[in-house]
């Protein structure tokens, strides 16, 4: 393969457009701070989700100062929607870092940004490329279908990570290496797409071995997928005129730190819900909604009530910085779901 030319190519693409981001400067330094919030924003969801987020944070938070003296919970709230809330706490816990031991100034090496509490390898070497334009091997989901499809790599993923990174890291040197970065996330995201692959339109397609071949869909190569388990559980809709009874979560485990509804335990077996309601009232069971979360799918029973106290409850008209889960869980009050049946007063 002649990376020169290759190279040369995806460069002339990227610069004769690709994509413009919000966060994307393309003469001249990018604000680390800019450049470190969209990488941990898109790293579980995509570019069109992540945007408006990015946007308000910017807005209400301007500067990696402002987010490290952010309320917590304002924060927890305005992430709501992006999922994986412990990104959130660690953006917090890096957002102090940077304020209190720099100065409010990113460290500008790899190293530097890799030291800061939540940041792992990939956001190290994305923001000390992109912003700082350092030489950094950023290998994200994107450059892993391009360097699989160019290298026709057969190894199932997740084992055949290690061979993508080193074939990813032949193609990159010290030349323009935030650019480079940017170019192949391009290319994965806007023309070597999952499916259909827009190989006609490729910049490296001369020296694409999958396309020599016609099998370019074939790559990555995934491994049989493990079955999701399953859990149960039940959350408590306490309403009391227009509000409902919200909860803070304990800090640490799933959506720690965030308000959702009072709820049993979710695991193997279904909850008695009747035994577990929350504070005695006249509960009803709307119906069951199923959420996917990373590691299990749940399926959640939901109750509603009238009621006026609930011990370390907040009442809330607001219900839009909830995570989807309990978004969910209060939206079916207004579907047309049967009620089914009572639990006793306790
Ligand atoms: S030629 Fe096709 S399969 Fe190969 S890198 Fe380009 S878009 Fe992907």
């Amino acid at each position: 393969m002649d990376v020169s030319a290759l190279r040369v190519a995806q460069l002339e693409w990227y610069d004769a457009g690709s994509r413009e981001l919000p966060w994307r400067v393309r003469d001249g330094q990018a604000d680390p701070y800019a450049v470190w919030l969209s990488e941990v924003m898109l790293q579980q969801t995509t570019v069109p989700h992540a945007t408006p987020y990015w946007l308000e944070f910017l807005r209400r938070w301007p500067t990696v100062s402002d987010l490290a003296v952010a309320d917590d919970a304002e924060v927890m709230s305005a992430w709501a929607g992006l999922g994986y809330y412990a990104r959130a706490r660690n953006l917090l816990a890096c957002a102090r870092a940077v304020a209190g031991d720099h100065g409010g100034v990113f460290p500008d090496t790899e190293e530097g940004l890799r030291a800061l509490p939540g940041v792992g390898p990939y956001t190290a070497a994305a923001v000390a490329a992109i912003a700082f334009d350092r030489f950094a091997h950023v290998v994200d989901g994107n450059v892993e279908r391009v360097v699989s499809r160019l290298f026709r790599i057969s190894t199932p993923l997740p084992g055949a990570k290690p061979e993508m990174r080193a074939r990813a890291a032949e193609l990159t040197d010290s030349g323009r290496p935030g650019d480079w970065a940017q170019a192949m996330m391009d290319l994965g995201a806007m023309v070597c797409r999952p499916k259909g692959p827009l190989c006609d339109r490729c910049p490296v397609a001369p020296w694409c071995e999958a396309r020599a071949v016609g099998d370019p869909e074939t790559y990555p190569v995934k491994a049989p997928k493990a079955v999701r388990p399953r859990r149960y559980g039940a959350a408590y809709v306490l309403r009391r005129g227009d509000e409902v009874a919200l909860v803070r979560r304990p800090a640490k485990g799933l959506l720690g730190g965030m308000l959702g509804l009072p709820t049993t335990d979710w695991s193997g077996v279904r909850p008695d819900a009747m035994a577990e309601v929350p504070v005695a009232a006249d509960w009803q069971r709307v119906g069951e909604i199923e959420h996917i979360f990373t590691h299990f799918s749940l399926t959640l029973e939901v109750w509603t009530a009238e009621g006026e106290v609930l011990d370390g409850a907040i009442w809330s008209r607001d219900i839009s910085g909830l995570p989807s889960v309990f978004l969910k869980a209060v939206r079916l009050l207004s579907s047309p779901a049967k009620r089914e049946r009572r639990a006793p007063s306790r």
